[in-house]
């Protein structure tokens, strides 16, 4: 019986990192100062520092790092904001959360991200901002979007939840909109021991009033200058996290060595499918393929101890906490990743031998 591929496997990464971590952990739970403090200071300005922005303040999640930067950009009640329909549910309901309303856009066929041919018939008089996301790990056409944001007075925030690093001409993730949101949630390319999320920005007053609004909106101790809620970042995840920053570039091109084989492997097998370019634009969060029986080839995998994912199985329009919001044209490709795409395994530690075995068991099973 040969070995099951996991979808995901950190525990290398990890094993790595624990023998600081514990003592780090010691030193935290022996201070008594567990949220916030000096090590979620420290995290921040080295995370700040590796996406190239002026600020950085740590939440509790990473969507919990989409509503503060929404509030600190003083988006709300009656205001649209642009979302694309492919992406993960939260990026829809951190618009929903400060009163605002999302409205849907397909994403490009080539990238996945949202296609910026599709903003002009999405604009409203009510539009306030634009929420792109890098999805897979594949930064979005941040140039087009940022133009046209500049051209009709709108923010933009992006969701870098699954982009850390990546870099377009020496701009990170993140860097490029008027606020960048991250996640590091376990099985994110940075994650944390749990929850955690970050907002970066180069905006000092965006910076200052998310740094206020994620502590319950205090300017000074027990003076509450704006309405905020408890989005703080743990002290023992930030030390967790501080230890795998510095490894994150590392780990991002051992992703893309393993994008790089399956590129090499899978274009003889699936030559109907479009290979990610492999390049420093896609950290390969997600390692995505695309098949019309897509569903049969999961299970078949599944059987021969090849585990998958689905990366989303139903986009925004058809979920049904969704349902009713705008549509500003046709979200055909959206539809179709819902119904086609495949997120084969992949991890930093995963050998070329696991690889060679996904690819050997989905040659096997795609023709069957
Ligand atoms: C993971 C993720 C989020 C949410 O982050 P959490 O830390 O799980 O709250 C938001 N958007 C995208 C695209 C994500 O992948």
């Amino acid at each position: 019986m040969n070995e099951t591929i996991p979808f995901l496997d950190y525990s290398e990464e990890h094993r790595l990192v624990l023998p600081n971590f514990i003592e780090a952990a010691s030193r935290i739970v022996l201070s008594g100062r567990f949220a916030l403090g000096p090590e979620v200071e420290a995290f921040e300005t080295d995370y700040a520092a590796s996406c190239g922005a002026k600020h950085a303040v740590a939440v509790n999640s990473g969507t919990s790092a989409l509503v503060v930067a929404l509030l600190a950009a003083g988006v709300g009640q009656g205001e649209e904001v642009i979302v694309p329909a492919m992406t993960f549910v939260a990026t829809a309901t951190a618009v929903l959360a400060v009163g605002a309303t999302p409205v849907l856009v397909d994403v490009s066929p080539e990238t996945f991200c949202l296609d910026v041919d599709r903003l002009p018939p999405a604009l409203s008089d009510r539009t306030r901002a634009i929420l792109p996301v890098h999805l897979y790990g594949q930064l979005a056409d941040m140039s087009g979007i940022t133009l046209f944001a500049q051209q009709h007075g709108l923010t933009v925030i992006e969701d870098a939840a699954q982009s850390h690093g990546a870099s377009r001409s020496g701009r990170k993730a993140g860097s490029f909109g008027d606020a960048g949101c991250f996640s590091f949630y376990p099985g994110k390319n940075l994650g944390g021991a749990g929850e955690g999320g970050m907002v970066v920005t180069n905006d000092t007053n965006l910076a200052a009033r998310a740094a206020k609004l994620r502590d319950w909106g205090q300017s000074k101790k027990g003076e509450y200058g704006l309405p905020g809620s408890n989005y703080r970042m743990d002290a023992l995840q930030a030390a967790f996290l501080n230890l795998k920053l510095p490894l994150l570039d590392e780990w991002n091109a051992a992703r893309r060595a393993v994008a790089s084989q399956y590129n090499e492997r899978l274009y003889p097998i699936l030559s109907v499918t479009s290979r990610p370019r492999v390049d420093e634009t896609n950290v390969f969060h997600i390692y995505p393929v695309f098949h019309r029986h897509r569903d049969r080839i999961r299970s078949a995998l599944a059987a021969r101890g090849v585990v998958t994912n689905v990366h989303y199985p139903k986009a925004l329009h058809q979920q049904p906490a969704l349902r009713g919001y705008r549509i500003a044209g046709d979200l055909a490709v959206s539809e179709m990743v819902a119904k086609e795409q495949l997120s084969l395994p992949i991890f930093p530690t995963m050998s070329s031998q696991q690889v060679d075995r996904v690819c050997h068991e989905l040659a096997a099973v795609v023709d069957a």
